[in-house]
């Protein structure tokens, strides 16, 4: 440990001509916070021995643990990435990317005054989601609509809006975990519903719903099983027939969604979900649905149905604590307005769930021919893409993907390639299937293609060996 005093006092090493350098570039705040924290790691590594017992203690080591925090400092973490997967919305990559037109008015929403609670004609207050409620209603007849962070945030309000202190009478094939630990009856648990369960796991049928109602029955709840499917022995109970019973019996119909789509799913895979539409007009009194799922907009949670149900909703407390933001609010409408007057045209997730995949052949194809050019041994091949986002889980999307191995005798496996082009800049996020490199183009947009090229023509010249 005696080492450890040898390590200069960090106004002495600011004076050295290669901080002072450091200075000039990135100024002094950053430069000595920095220093600060690469002498930590420098003592860190010292204490901990092992190689930290090689470590010289000189201005060139500490200089080279302070740039290396410079950095991790300067860098976003948010780092542009090229998706490569064939999963369109991918929740760890983000989700949906926005339409240009989307982004744009987020952008301006971001960095004005905007009238977001303000009646222009009036020169009163006016509700902060007015404007995507009413395209909300006229995309899918709902009577009225509220919009919220997310789906989460809306599954808690409805229940504590609609259902608090009372039965919410729920399918035990429906008590899903969406992922990141989100559960059905955690959540309503916290909204102060109390959750009845009937049928079992794989079959539930309206007279088991017909039993468990009683004088303190709240909610009628559906959810959609959005990340998996039961096959084989099955049955549940339909809108149509919940509808019935909710009109028979007076109790609201609440159906969670999910990802909610407003376009016919069977025009790019072999399942059929029941739109947002639909499933109002089968008979649902409130649904909710995600506004960055299959709707292709910013994360946002969107409430829709009966006037008198939204208003219980926007008039809870909790609504304050859950409400979106302008920027939010700003990317949803123009989604919205792409929906209802372009049948989603220019949407990222509309637009990659539809592509043709004869078009992604083509670009397959001038990937294949560069990188075989370069060395890689690749070829055009049929692959299969996936919605994602806990959408369409058992639908697959026919496409193609170009497949790529090292060059042989380069000693990469495939696991290395797909270390190497995630590292570094511009990461390309692919996945491996047998050995193989797979990029399934479906998710790649043409102008990222040259970038792709450029990664590989870096690992053909082994920039990793010298870094
Ligand atoms: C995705 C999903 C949610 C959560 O929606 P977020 O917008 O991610 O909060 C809730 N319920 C179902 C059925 C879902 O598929």
């Amino acid at each position: 440990m005696d080492r450890l005093r040898h390590i200069p006092k960090l106004d002495l090493i600011l004076k050295d001509e290669r901080f002072q350098d450091l200075i000039g570039k990135y100024g002094e705040k950053l430069v000595k916070l920095c220093t600060r924290e690469g002498l930590d790691s420098m003592r860190a590594a010292i204490i901990a021995g092992g190689e930290g017992d090689n470590i010289n203690i000189d201005l060139d080591t500490i200089c080279f643990f302070t740039q290396k925090s410079i950095e991790e400092k300067s860098r976003s973490s948010l780092v542009k990435v090229i998706n490569a997967t064939g999963v369109v919305i991918h929740t760890n990559l983000g989700r949906s990317i926005l339409s240009e037109k989307a982004a744009k008015a987020a952008s301006h929403a971001a960095s004005n005054y905007v009238a977001l609670e303000f009646d222009m004609e009036s020169g009163e207050r006016g509700h902060r989601d007015e404007s995507a409620a009413s395209l909300i209603r006229e995309l899918t007849g709902a009577e009225d609509a509220a919009i919220v962070n997310n789906n989460a945030a809306a599954v808690l309000l409805v229940l504590a809006a609609i259902s608090k202190g009372r039965d919410a009478v729920v399918s035990r094939g429906e008590l899903v975990e969406i992922g990141g630990s989100f559960r059905i009856p955690d959540v309503m648990e916290l909204s102060g519903a109390k959750l009845i369960e009937v049928g079992t796991t794989n079959r539930t049928r309206l007279s088991d719903y017909e039993k468990a109602i009683s004088d303190n029955t709240g909610l009628l709840l559906k959810v959609h099983t959005s990340n998996y499917r039961i096959v084989g022995f099955h049955g549940e109970t339909g809108i149509n027939d919940l509808a019935m019973l909710s009109g028979k019996s007076g109790i609201p119909l609440y159906v969670d969604l999910g990802s909610g789509s407003l376009m016919e799913t069977r025009d790019f895979s072999d399942e059929h979900e029941d739109t947002v539409q639909e499933v109002l007009g089968a008979g649902a009194d409130i649904v909710s649905f995600s506004g960055d799922k299959l709707l292709g907009g910013p994360q946002a949670g969107i409430i829709a149905g009966r006037r008198d149900l939204v208003d219980k909703v926007r008039n809870h407390p909790l609504m304050r604590a859950l409400r979106p933001d302008k920027m939010t609010l700003a990317a949803l409408e123009s989604t919205l307005k792409t929906w209802l007057l372009e049948d989603g045209a220019g949407i990222p997730v509309r637009d990659m769930l539809t592509r043709d995949k004869a078009l992604i052949r083509v670009d397959c194809d001038t990937l294949s021919t560069s990188l075989n050019r370069m060395g890689f041994e690749a070829s055009v091949r049929e692959v299969t893409s996936a919605s994602g986002g806990g959408t369409l889980p058992t639908a697959g999307i026919a496409s193609y993907g170009v497949h790529v191995r090292a060059r042989a005798g380069s000693g990469l496996s495939a696991e290395d390639l797909k270390t190497l082009l995630r590292l570094g800049e511009d990461p390309v996020i692919t996945r491996v299937t047998r050995d193989e490199v797979v990029l399934d183009l479906r998710t790649v947009r043409e102008w990222e293609l040259g970038t792709i090229e450029a990664k590989f023509s870096l690992i053909a010249k082994g920039w990793w060996k010298d870094a």
